[in-house]
């Protein structure tokens, strides 16, 4: 939600205190920026970026120093969704505390907020094992997140595939077999070493110039659980170092293929129990909630992209409160449909959006309190398509059937 957010000017501030660094610096580089930010000539831009550095201050004296995983803010005038242009900004502050030590001391002034360093977080978590064969030389190499370290290079040993004079074709081909084998062998051994204990290796990425790579995976030679975990084999130009950059770049798409094959396995999944009436599934945003609610959803499924709010509304006069689900572009006309709207507990006309909140976070809350497993699913198969048109794109598996 947040990296989607677009200011209409460079006036968006993202900071970035990882732990150790004391508050009071980041305090002093901030106040730095509004000596610098006050000489913006735009009356508008300045005053934003004024208001929204005054903010982050703020927020930031709340905490003694950034805690073990630092601390992570967004603050800036933001123009109200739902068509909303310049004139209708709204200043909006998030505080967020990582789940995982922030690295990075950053701060920004954009027209967007600064998300990848978070969003990198919630990716880095699974591994990836990578290796390359060919005839003379084996890498094995891991990639987290775009982190990629090459743990062990080997040499074949293996004789050229022309045999000098004077041998005999057949002897030379058997011992070149030998060698090749003895070979296979130790990359397996190594392989197994380094990838078999990591226990968040998602997949492996087979790789290499050149058939030997084929070879290496008919053969048993990897461990039959890194064997199942193999995503995909790959031409490369190299193997080493530059073999595995090669690898890296081809990365994301071969993931992302993976992922989808994963989407469709899930969906495939809901749609037989659809079509055979099972009473195992539930979808639509309430009727989700209430099976959340009640400790019923085993597996949780949204459509990525879905542009929905939870939102709760406040009455300053009694306290009263209540919750709406709200479509992002209706999000204006449903808090003008507040003014003036009485209270339900006291009458008085005081209803006022107290919170929002992503319907992607809320639902997610829920999942966690209940130990439902979540999974995003992209609209990118038929399937994903499925889910967002014909589903209202929230959906989900039961653990037992429920009364409806
Ligand atoms: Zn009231």
């Amino acid at each position: 939600m947040l990296a989607r957010k677009e200011g209409s000017h460079t006036e968006l501030i993202t900071i970035y205190v990882p732990p150790g660094k004391q508050i009071s610096d980041a305090l002093n580089l901030l106040r730095e920026e509004y000596g610098t930010a006050s000489n913006i000539k735009s009356n508008v831009t300045r005053k934003n970026v004024l208001d929204a550095l005054v903010r982050v201050q703020q927020r930031l004296k709340l905490f003694k120093d950034p805690g073990e995983k630092g601390i992570v803010i967004f603050a800036g005038a933001l123009p109200q969704e739902g068509g909303g242009g310049p004139g209708t900004e709204r200043m909006e502050t998030y505080v967020i505390v990582p789940p995982e030590p922030i690295k990075i001391y950053l701060y920004r002034c954009d027209s967007r907020f600064h998300t990848e360093h978070l969003q990198e977080m919630l990716r880095e978590k699974e591994t990836y094992g990578i290796i390359l064969v060919d005839a003379s030389e084996a890498t094995i190499a891991t990639l987290q997140g775009k982190r990629l370290d090459i743990v062990r290079q080997m040499h074949s040993g293996v004789a050229g595939k022309t045999r000098a004079g004077g041998q005999s074709a057949r002897r030379y081909e058997r011992l070149r077999d030998m060698q090749l084998n003895e070979y296979f062998t130790r990359v397996g051994a190594h392989a197994n070493d380094i990838l078999l204990p990591i226990d968040t290796l998602k997949g492996i990425i087979l790789a290499g110039p050149g058939p030997t790579k084929y070879d290496f995976e008919k053969g048993d030679y990897l461990n039959y659980q890194l064997k199942n975990k193999i995503l995909d084999t790959i031409d490369t130009a190299y193997v080493e170092e530059q073999g595995a950059k090669e690898v890296v770049e081809k990365a994301p798409e071969i993931m992302r293929k993976v992922r989808y094959i994963e989407e469709k396995q899930i969906m495939q999944q809901f749609l037989y129990e659809v079509g055979h009436d099972t009473g195992l599934i539930t979808y639509g945003e309430a009727e989700v909630r209430r099976a959340l609610e009640s400790g019923a959803v085993k597996m949780l499924l949204l459509s990525e992209g879905l542009d929905l709010l939870r939102v709760t509304i406040k009455c300053s006069a009694c306290g009263y409160q209540e919750q709406h689900t709200v479509k992002v572009p209706m999000l204006s006309s449903f808090e003008q449909g507040l003014v003036g709207k009485p209270c339900p507990k006291c009458q008085a006309p005081s209803l006022t959006i107290l919170d929002k909140e992503d319907i992607v976070d809320n639902l997610a809350q829920l999942a966690e309190y209940s130990n439902a497993e979540v999974e995003i699913i992209s609209s990118e198969t038929e399937e994903g398509q499925m889910l967002k048109n014909a589903f209202g794109g929230v959906a989900a598996m039961l653990r037992f059937k429920t009364q409806s």
